[in-house]
């Protein structure tokens, strides 16, 4: 697949030049292997804010075996999602922090349709409010290749093959119903993850430039 660089800068984006400095706030969704994280990473430099991914929080906490990591170990190996309450006050420190207030793009959470509501909390007690959601779209079969090859090259610890048909399940059931909430709000934009990986950030920041208006 190509690295390319997308040809998409934030200032063709942001055209009017009194949206230069804009705060953006995003969520992206999509199942395992849908290259939400890849696509996060290249959003956050289009639109200058912060990825926040609570998989990559997690996978840090286990690596430094922090009391957080041997807490969601145990869900993770097995692709169940960390109990929420542990999981909120992550994220609810997460976006406390300096450098989320120039807006931020969060990968993996919400999960479910408590998280939802949370998410929704803690952007109400910091006076703030989202501006898009995206949901990344793919087959299981091209999602099952994709997360094999990936397994090959990373070698992730929890990506073993119950832990990946678990958390495609676990997507599907609870995850992909909550983007209906975000679509009756008008913020969701979807967008197939399918092609090259330069062609799909294209793809989104055209389908939230429509958004974003
Ligand atoms: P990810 O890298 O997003 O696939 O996340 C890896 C694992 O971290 C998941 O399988 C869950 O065990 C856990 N995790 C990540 N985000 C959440 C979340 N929002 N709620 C609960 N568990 C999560």
């Amino acid at each position: 697949m190509s690295q390319t660089p997308t040809t998409t800068s934030r200032r063709e984006l942001h055209a009017r030049p009194d949206q230069e400095g804009q705060v953006t706030r995003l969520v992206i969704m999509g199942p395992q292997g849908a290259g939400k994280g890849t696509q996060a990473a290249r959003l956050a430099e289009v639109f200058g804010i912060v990825p926040i991914s609570t998989g990559d929080i997690f996978r840090a906490n286990i690596a430094g075996k922090t009391e957080l990591g041997q807490t969601a170990q145990e869900y993770t190996n097995k692709g169940e999602l960390v109990p929420d309450e542990v999981t909120n006050a992550m994220v609810r420190d997460r976006l406390g922090q300096a450098d989320v207030k120039n807006g931020f793009i969060l990968d993996g959470y919400p999960r479910n349709a408590a998280q939802v509501t949370e998410l929704d909390q803690i952007l109400a007690d910091l006076g703030w409010e989202l501006d898009g959601v995206i949901e990344l779209t793919a087959d299981r079969d091209e999602l099952l290749a994709r997360i094999a090859r990936r397994a090959e090259q990373e070698g992730r610890e929890d990506d073993t093959e119950e832990a990946i048909a678990r958390r495609l399940d676990i997507y599907a059931e609870q995850t992909a119903p909550l983007t209906a909430a975000y679509g009756e709000r008008n913020l969701l934009v979807r967008v197939d993850g399918l092609g090259e990986i330069s062609d799909v950030t294209d793809r989104i920041v055209a389908s939230l430039a429509t958004q974003l208006g």
